[in-house]
């Protein structure tokens, strides 16, 4: 296959830049494309040195700098984003705006769609248990499943994100990838693919994790507006509904538990602490072992499309990175630090986007 180039003018993202954005056909992580933010475009990203956390020793400083890194990990929108927002687009366009030159420089692969739920299949919500997604994305997921294997990854138990999307056509992969589960009926791909897809690598840590929920349960009830998730192989504490002046006796109260748990692992989403064991398996690895089991794992031919919002998406956009195919896609809102390449704003733009991903596929196949 030849490397011709598409080459999208900004224009047609709407911002007046002369800035050209190029798309490899067989390649869409290609050198000319996008560079993550960097700091002389006026944003400063996040300190990488925040994503893992160290969960022993103590000290006035680290404990300051723990609560930063909660600040950081949950930011809140500032007044003057307009500059940073439009420089920031510039670099990670709108999928909806590129949609015409991505499909185009798509032709001949076979697409996988990976969807995480929380903020990009619905809205994050104060109440975890309540992050229901509407009908009409459901139908838009479901469409996108008729043409597409598709699958959606998320930090939420298997079972209850299963419980919200209510399709049994898609493959899940809960607890960020560590409990992984087939379809139960629907495309053929799938059916064609390995029946036995079924993958749970920390499987020897429920006990444990079953031990610290408990005890997580027992001491943040002493802090108003924490709640606990079981997420079955890691666990969640949500802070969205906690005073941000106790984040820090929260934090401090989540790592001296796990000062006693060396096998398991501290990192942070948007206003949640994450625990989870310390193997290296994440959302990416998730993403690699779902193209090999559909029979992708060395093939040039395949277009993942991955779509998530929260730092632990961040991982399966690196392995697009690292594969040198597919489509990363942020769902933000606010400028932040990513190895997404392009960018949508809200779970209301993941539908639109979805639904003409179906419609496209619909119209390039032969009618009868
Ligand atoms: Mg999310």
């Amino acid at each position: 296959m030849t490397n011709q180039n598409v080459v999208i003018s900004e224009a047609k993202t709407g911002l007046a830049v002369a800035t050209a954005v190029a798309v490899s056909e067989s390649n869409f992580y290609s050198p000319a494309m996008p560079k993550p933010l960097v700091a002389a475009n006026g944003y400063f990203p996040r300190k990488k040195s925040i994503k893992k956390l160290e969960t022993n020793g103590g000290g006035g400083a680290r404990i300051n700098a723990f609560i930063d890194s909660m600040r950081a990990s949950s930011p809140t929108r500032r007044a003057s984003e307009t500059e940073d927002q439009k420089s920031w687009i510039i670099h990670h366009p709108s999928a909806l705006s590129m949609f015409e030159d991505i499909m185009n420089a798509s032709e001949g692969k076979e697409i996988v769609v990976f969807l995480d739920y929380d903020g990009t299949l619905s809205p994050i919500v104060e109440d975890p248990d309540r992050a229901f997604m509407t009908n009409e994305m459901r139908e838009a997921v479901r469409d996108v499943a008729k043409y597409f294997p598709t699958a959606i990854v998320s930090g939420r138990c298997r079972a209850k994100v299963h419980n919200f999307v209510k399709l049994s056509e898609l493959y899940y992969a809960g607890s960020h990838g560590l409990d992984i589960q087939r379809p139960t009926k629907g495309h053929k791909k799938q059916r064609k693919g390995n029946q036995s897809v079924f993958c749970q690598p920390a499987r020897e840590f429920l006990p444990m994790i079953e031990e610290v929920h408990k005890i997580l349960l027992e001491k943040m009830k002493f802090i108003p507006g924490a709640k606990v998730e079981n997420n079955k192989f890691c666990l969640s504490v949500h802070f969205r509904c906690v005073d941000e002046r106790i984040w820090g006796e929260l934090g401090e109260q989540v790592r001296e538990v796990l000062k006693n748990y060396p096998t398991l692992r501290l990192s942070q989403g948007r206003k949640v602490l994450e625990i989870r064991p310390a193997i290296k398996w994440d959302k990416g690895s998730a993403l690699e072992f779902l193209l090999e089991s559909l029979g992708y794992d060395k093939s040039n031919n395949v277009l993942p499309v991955y779509i998530g919002d929260d730092r632990t998406d961040e991982d399966a956009f690196k392995v697009l990175r690292k594969r040198g195919q597919g489509l990363g896609i942020l769902v933000s809102k606010a400028p932040k630090e990513t190895k997404a390449s392009y960018s949508l704003q809200e779970p209301s733009e993941v539908m639109y986007f979805l639904k003409r991903l179906a419609e496209w596929k619909k119209s390039s196949l032969p009618r009868h």
